[in-house]
C-alpha cells in the first residue's frame, strides 16, 4: 500500500515567492503590484508583457470522508476576480513534491457552495517524474469538464504561455475527445494523435510536446556525460545536449542521438568544423577551415582546434547502451561532407 504524505503548508508569503521566483527563474522580469491576496503581478520579457492575478492556495489531503489519495486546494472568499485585460490563474501548491496544479479559474468564479477542488494523487506524481500531467475531470453539466494541469516549476511559463490560453481561458473551454489521452502521457503520442486534435489545439499540444522532450533530452544526456563537455572536458555549467542528426532533419530525441557539448564544440559540430566519426574519433574538417581562412573568418580558430582534442577520442557514458549511434555518426559525418 502506497505510504500518504502529510503535506507541508507554506504561509501565504511563501506561496507567492514560489510563483515570483519560478516566473524569474525561466527568464522572465516580474514586476509585483500587490502582495494583498490575490497576488498581481506584471510578466514580462524584452518582447510581451501581461498581467496576472495569481490565487494560490497550499495543496491538502482530503480529509477522513474523502478518499484519503484524493488531494485538493481550500478556497476562501467566495469568488475570484477575473477580467478581460488579465489572466486568472488559479493554483494549488503540493509542497512534498515541489509542484504547482493549475485549475481552471472561471469555472470556479463564485465558489461559495463549493470551495474545494480537488487533484488526484497520481497526477501529482506524474508531474514529478514527466514535468507536466493532466487530468480531466467533470463538474457538473453546467461547467462541464475541467482539465487539471500539474506542472513542475521550470514549466511554469509553458503553463502561462501555451496551456492556459488553450484550456484556462475561459468557462466553458471544451476539451477534445483525443486530447486528454495525449496530454495524459506527452512524451510518448503518435502523430495520429495529434492529428485528431484541431489546428489550435494542435499547435499548442505540439509545442509543450516538444518542449518536455527537449528538457528530458537534455537532462539525461547532461546526467550521462556528468556535466562535462565529450570533446574538451569542460563543465561549469556550460554544456548542453547536441543532436548528432538534428530535429530539423528527421533527428530524434533518442539518447544514443546525443552527446554533451560546451558551448563552443556545440557550435562547432553543428557548422562543420568538428566531426565525430564512426570510432567515436574527433576528426578536423580541412574544407571547413579553409573556407573560414579564406574569408578571414578564422580568428583564434588554431588556437581553439588545438584545445578540441583532434584525432583523439570523445568522452563517453559509462554504459555502453548510451553511446552514440555509429548510424548517427556517419550520417552526420556525411552531412558535413567528411
Ligand atoms: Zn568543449
Amino acid at each position: 500500500m502506497a505510504t500518504l504524505t502529510i503535506p507541508k503548508l507554506l504561509p501565504k508569503e511563501e506561496l507567492f515567492d514560489k510563483v515570483i521566483k519560478s516566473i524569474q527563474n525561466s527568464g522572465r522580469n516580474v514586476i509585483v503590484l500587490s502582495k494583498s491576496f490575490p497576488l498581481r503581478i506584471i510578466v514580462s520579457d524584452s518582447i510581451t508583457q501581461e498581467k496576472l492575478v495569481v490565487y494560490i492556495w497550499n495543496i491538502s489531503q482530503g480529509g477522513k470522508t474523502r478518499n484519503p489519495y484524493e488531494y485538493r486546494i481550500q478556497m476562501k472568499g467566495g469568488s475570484l476576480v477575473v477580467g478581460e485585460d488579465f489572466k486568472t490563474i488559479l493554483l494549488g501548491w503540493f509542497d512534498s513534491e515541489q509542484i504547482f496544479v493549475a485549475f481552471n479559474a472561471y469555472k470556479h468564479q463564485t465558489f461559495g457552495y463549493s470551495p474545494s477542488v480537488q487533484v488526484p494523487k497520481q497526477t501529482m506524481d506524474e508531474a514529478a517524474n514527466k514535468g507536466i500531467a493532466t487530468h480531466t475531470k467533470k463538474l457538473n453539466i453546467v461547467r462541464g469538464q475541467e482539465i487539471v494541469i500539474a506542472f513542475r516549476p521550470e514549466f511554469i511559463i509553458e503553463y502561462i504561455d501555451i496551456l492556459f490560453p488553450q484550456y484556462h481561458a475561459a468557462k466553458l473551454m471544451s476539451i477534445e475527445k483525443a486530447e486528454a489521452n495525449i496530454l495524459a502521457n506527452p512524451l510518448d503520442v503518435s502523430d495520429a494523435d495529434i492529428m485528431k486534435l484541431s489546428a489550435p489545439r494542435r499547435k499548442a499540444v505540439i509545442n509543450v510536446i516538444k518542449n518536455l522532450r527537449e528538457r528530458k533530452f537534455q537532462e539525461y544526456i547532461w546526467q550521462l556525460y556528468q556535466g562535462r563537455c565529450a570533446i574538451c572536458g569542460l563543465g561549469a555549467h556550460l554544456t548542453e545536449a547536441a543532436h548528432i542528426i538534428p530535429i530539423g532533419g528527421k533527428g530524434t530525441d533518442e539518447l544514443v542521438n546525443g552527446i554533451l557539448l560546451c558551448r563552443n564544440h556545440h557550435k562547432a559540430y553543428d557548422s562543420g568544423i568538428l566531426v565525430i566519426n564512426k570510432h567515436y574519433t574527433i576528426i578536423l574538417n580541412k574544407n571547413k577551415v579553409s573556407e573560414l581562412q579564406s574569408k578571414g573568418e578564422d580568428s583564434m580558430l588554431n588556437e581553439f582546434i588545438r584545445d578540441s582534442r583532434i584525432g583523439q577520442k570523445i568522452a563517453m557514458p559509462t554504459d555502453s547502451r548510451f553511446y552514440p549511434k555509429k548510424e548517427y555518426l556517419i550520417i552526420n559525418c556525411k552531412s558535413k561532407g567528411v
